[in-house]
């Protein structure tokens, strides 16, 4: 079984990729700056031109681009070739704004079905295997950019999309599926129904899941590895870089591997913009160095991890990022306090030992946050005693309260009554942006 889909570019010794991205990024540069005139216009705003740029180390003199440059430019004003020459579009999902619309030409869906090959055969899959897409199909990045790496590495391909989880799992048994891809919520909702159809997973083939497109703790993956008895990989990208495949994890599960032939990483602070040593934590910005038609560079992802490129035993040398919890946007100020919903997951899962469907409501009274955490009970625990149920209402308080310094409403609910999703998860309801 090959253990890397590109061996050469996987393994490569950091020298020879820094040279490989020298020499794209400067065409890349050349490109954006006679194609794109509003990138141009930054470029001379700061005064930097494409003969600058003569490798990586000139990177830090390009301006950056954001959520807002992309607004601003809705829906192809960023589009750096002719619209003839491009065959399909994606858009981001929305979750914190307006979508934006990213253009692929047929090169450009070959690469990101390349980069997703890496993350399909890091997880054991080859041609005998059957790939079971949950994402969701259609502007979504997820379905279809999972769909186009299994067909490269030659994957029996099942587009099943998202919903009807009951069919979902039948169709995992008659046609024998090996490795599920959706996001981890979706995965966590068909590992319960798995249950409540009386399966086990014993009664799957699953061998391997790869979820991403949202954040996951470690508790939530071990939750989900063991409800369908498979190991559970991360895959991390976005559209406006091309979508999942921007980085993958390998068996050793310490983060995920960048594919740095195709993309340039650098962390930066997000409050100054300044470019931070590696392993220190902060905002990631991406080049795409490869893409033809939605060619970004210095893009700000808002996500906020750590690089590093500490040796990793897979032998792969691709750099790697820590999972992203949350973005810096996806960060709740109550009463004043930074809150991050991971941090409350990891408390959460730690304390029930399984995953519990919760979500946070924050309200305002008149000039008071109101912090409130639901938490829906599992059936047998529903039948438990009242005392048994008041001394883990207790307990989460205390762990709250220790972790993020305020205090937190907690709500344990009935069984089922918190909505499941079958795409990215809403954990958050933030009344006080309703008003
Ligand atoms: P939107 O920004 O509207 O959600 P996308 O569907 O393109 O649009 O989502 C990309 C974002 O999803 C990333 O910027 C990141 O915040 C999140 N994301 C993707 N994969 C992961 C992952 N493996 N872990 C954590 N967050 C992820
Ligand atoms: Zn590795």
């Amino acid at each position: 079984m090959a253990k890397y889909w590109n061996e050469e570019i996987e393994t490569m010794d950091y020298e020879s990729m820094k040279k490989l991205q020298s020499e794209r990024l400067v065409r890349q540069v050349r490109h954006v700056y006679d194609n794109v005139p509003y990138y141009k216009n930054l470029m001379d705003e700061r005064g930097v031109t494409p003969d600058d740029i003569k490798g990586i180390e000139d990177l830090h003199k390009l301006p950056f681009i954001s959520k807002a440059d992309l607004r601003d430019n809705y829906p192809d004003g960023l589009l750096a070739v002719p619209k003839s020459e491009c065959v399909r579009i994606h858009a981001t999902s929305g979750t914190t704004g307006k979508r934006a619309i990213a253009f692929y030409t047929a090169k450009d869906i070959d690469i990101w079905d390349d980069c997703v090959a890496r993350a399909i055969t890091a997880a054991g899959g080859t041609k005998e295997d059957v790939v079971h897409i949950a994402y969701g199909y259609g502007l979504f990045t997820g379905g279809l950019g999972l769909h186009g790496g299994s067909h490269k590495v030659g994957c029996l391909t099942l587009p099943v999309s998202s919903g009807n989880t009951e069919r979902q799992i039948q169709f995992m048994q008659d046609l024998g599926s090996t490795i599920l891809c959706c996001t981890p919520s979706y995965a966590a909702y068909i590992g319960e129904t798995v249950a409540e159809m009386g399966l086990s997973p014993d009664d799957l083939t699953l061998k391997a899941g790869i979820f991403g497109a949202e954040p996951w703790t470690e508790e939530m993956r071990r939750s989900i590895e063991k409800s369908l008895g498979i190991k559970a990989y991360d895959i991390y990208g976005l559209t406006e870089t091309s979508g999942p495949g921007v980085a993958f994890e390998c068996e050793c599960q310490t983060g995920m591997h960048i594919n740095e032939d195709n993309f340039i990483a650098e962390i930066i602070d997000p409050d100054t913009g300044e470019v931070l040593p590696e392993g220190s934590k902060g905002e990631l910005v991406f080049t795409s160095i490869t893409k033809e038609a939605f060619p970004l560079l210095r893009y700000r992802t808002r996500d906020i991890c750590i690089l590093t490129r500490e040796k990793c035993k897979c032998g792969r040398t691709l750099v790697k990022m820590t999972k992203p919890m949350g973005r810096s946007d996806d960060m709740l100020i109550i009463k004043g306090v930074n809150v991050f919903p991971s941090q409350i997951e990891t408390v959460l899962l730690r304390d029930f030992g399984a995953t519990p469907n919760y979500q946070i409501v924050v309200d305002r009274v008149g000039t008071t946050d109101t912090f409130e955490i639901k938490i829906e009970l599992s059936d047998n625990m529903f039948d438990d005693t009242i005392r048994s149920i008041e001394a883990l209402e207790k307990k989460l308080s205390a762990d709250i309260v220790q972790i993020l310094g305020i205090r937190a409403k907690i709500s344990l609910v009935e069984p089922k009554s918190i909505p499941r999703s079958e795409g990215k998860a809403v954990r958050v309801i933030d009344k006080r942006k309703l008003v």
